[in-house]
């Protein structure tokens, strides 16, 4: 999403609403893939405060994920905020770093929105707080009822005792 910053760079107070579109790429995080189901929303402004331009809004977007229990595909979606400093390259005095650089008159609103993704995105999706997940032993999505398996012996912190209790038999 490309953004014409003409009119709000000409003077201090300038206030411009931007309201689109961002493609997003797929991405791969975390060992997780996340794809994007429709372009993310992207609600906001960009004002001129004088030293740089200040971008603000939110985006909301649709991601396709798998369940961290039991690893069904799942659609979700995820708002975040975006708040930067929009400094242009030509006369950049920035002194802690921070802001995202631009040349010219226009910016690309994708990669701010894509690393604002990668700051909030949960670590885990599930497809809902009491999913019962696999069951360990046969695979069995333990949502759709009991599989029948033992349950109770398949502790791997057992496993390991167990272990160590026979080899000391010997
Ligand atoms: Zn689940
Ligand atoms: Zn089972």
């Amino acid at each position: 999403m490309i953004v014409d910053l003409t009119g709000v760079l000409k003077e201090a107070g300038n206030k411009i609403s931007v309201d689109g579109d961002i493609e997003l790429d797929d991405v791969k995080y975390l060992g997780e893939d996340f794809h994007f189901v429709k372009p993310a929303v992207f609600k906001g402004s960009i004002s001129n405060s004088g030293k740089s331009l200040v971008l603000t809004g939110t985006v909301t977007l649709c991601l396709k994920v798998r369940c961290a229990r039991c690893a069904k595909e799942i659609e979700k979606e995820l708002s975040y905020e975006l708040n930067e400093a929009l400094i242009r390259a030509e006369d950049n005095t920035d002194p802690d770093g921070d802001a995202v650089i631009f040349s010219g008159n226009e910016i690309d609103l994708s990669q701010i929105a894509e690393t604002g993704f990668f700051m909030n995105v949960p670590g885990k999706f599930l497809c809902s707080n009491d999913c019962n997940g696999l069951c360990p032993r046969c695979g069995a999505d333990l949502n759709l009822g009991d599989c029948g398996c033992d349950k109770y012996d398949i502790d791997p912190r057992w496993e390991a005792l167990k272990k160590i209790m026979d080899s000391d038999k010997d």
